[in-house]
Parts: structure tokens; C-alpha cells; sequence
């Protein structure tokens, strides 16, 4: 997505680790418009995919995932990070390791928000390890729920959190991949959308 990357040629700075911050635009303030088009345009990649929920995680995923459920007319879902006191049902629950924060967290769904007429599309802010990714697959694949795909803003190619998720049968559509952060440059590759 072309506006995507040139806003990260712009606004995104790299830090050392291979960490890339765009806290400008994305993670921190969010720039709505951008936002509003990178849920469309997940959406009609996704459009004959029968979706029937986007499940995120919280915090960062929530604006594009939420863009993207108001085009397919669809529920969007967090998955929560700390359980909350208001969270008395039956949780989907699956361990994930943060590789910005770098602590192993809880996270979980309630139960009663999927089950296994359930098609899925999982959407976060970006694809490092595949850590995330893959305990939100596990949660959908606790309900029954289908993984139609996972749809990522930002992907940095030169970790392996593709190859793990596309591993385990599912598609995978990022709007912007980085081969590498070297040198404090971002180095693009071809998108999928
Ligand atoms: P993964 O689970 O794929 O290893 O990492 C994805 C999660 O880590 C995302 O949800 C995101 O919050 C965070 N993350 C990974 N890499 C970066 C990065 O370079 N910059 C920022 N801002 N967050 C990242």
C-alpha cells in the first residue's frame, strides 16, 4: 500500500534491535484516515472470504482491525492482555511472547464472542516473530472458529513470523514489508496489498 510506506518513509524512525517506530501514526497517536484505508483495503482483500468476525489484539490492532469490521459490516474483537474483573464467562486463553516488551502475557477472549460457524480474519500493527499472531490463531482455533487469513500493516520480513504463520496453513497479507532496518535505513520490499 503505497501511502502506507511512504508515511514510514517519512514519519517512522528506526530504533536499534530491529525495531521499527511509527508512534506518530500507528502505536501511539493514530492517524484515523490512514487507518480508515488500510481497513478498506484489508477488507476487500478479504471480501470473498465470508468473514464473519476480526479479532485483534489489544492495543495497536484495535483501530485497523476496527476500520476493517465497519467495511465487511462485521464484529471486531480484542483480545484482552489482562484479565478483567468483568470478564466472568468461560475464556479462550493462550500464552504469547511480546517481542517489543519481551514478557510472556496471558491473553484471552470470551467464549461466548466466537465459536465454530465462525470465519475469521486476525489483523495487528505488525509482524515481527509471529508470537501474536499465533496465540490469536490458537484462540480462534480453541472455538472452532476458521482463520481465513491474517492481515498485517507493517510485516518486517527479516524476522520469521511469515514463514511460521504460513507453517500453519494460513494466508497472510501485509500492506507494508521491510526487508531490513540495517543501518537505521528502512529497505522495502513488495507488499501483498
Ligand atoms: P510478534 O508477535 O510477531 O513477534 O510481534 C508482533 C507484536 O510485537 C506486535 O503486536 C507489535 O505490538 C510488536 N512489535 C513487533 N515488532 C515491532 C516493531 O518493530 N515496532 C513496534 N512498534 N512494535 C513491534
Amino acid at each position: 500500500m503505497e501511502e502506507l510506506v511512504s508515511r514510514i518513509q517519512k514519519d517512522g524512525n528506526v530504533l536499534g534491535e530491529g525495531v521499527l517506530k511509527v508512534d506518530s501514526f500507528v502505536t501511539h497517536q493514530v492517524d484515523p484516515e490512514l487507518m480508515e484505508k488500510i481497513g478498506a483495503r484489508f477488507a476487500e482483500v478479504f471480501t470473498e472470504s465470508g468473514i464473519t468476525k476480526v479479532v485483534t489484539i489489544e492495543a495497536s490492532g484495535i483501530a485497523p482491525a476496527l476500520y476493517a469490521a465497519k467495511q465487511l459490516d462485521v464484529p471486531m474483537i480484542f483480545a484482552r492482555k489482562a484479565k478483567s474483573l468483568t470478564m466472568d464467562e468461560e475464556l479462550l486463553t493462550s500464552s504469547v511472547y511480546s517481542f517489543t516488551k519481551q514478557v510472556t502475557s496471558t491473553i484471552s477472549i470470551s467464549r461466548k464472542f466466537l465459536n465454530n460457524e465462525d470465519k475469521v480474519l486476525i489483523i495487528d500493527d505488525f509482524l515481527a516473530n509471529g508470537q501474536a499472531a499465533k496465540g490469536l490463531i490458537e484462540l480462534c482455533r480453541q472455538a472452532g472458529a476458521q482463520v481465513e487469513g491474517v492481515g498485517i500493516v507493517i510485516e518486517k520480513s527479516f524476522q520469521d513470523g511469515r514463514q511460521l504463520l504460513e507453517d500453519m496453513g494460513i494466508r497472510v497479507v501485509s500492506l507494508a514489508r521491510i526487508a531490513s532496518l540495517a543501518d537505521g535505513e528502512v529497505a522495502f520490499r513488495e507488499a501483498d496489498a
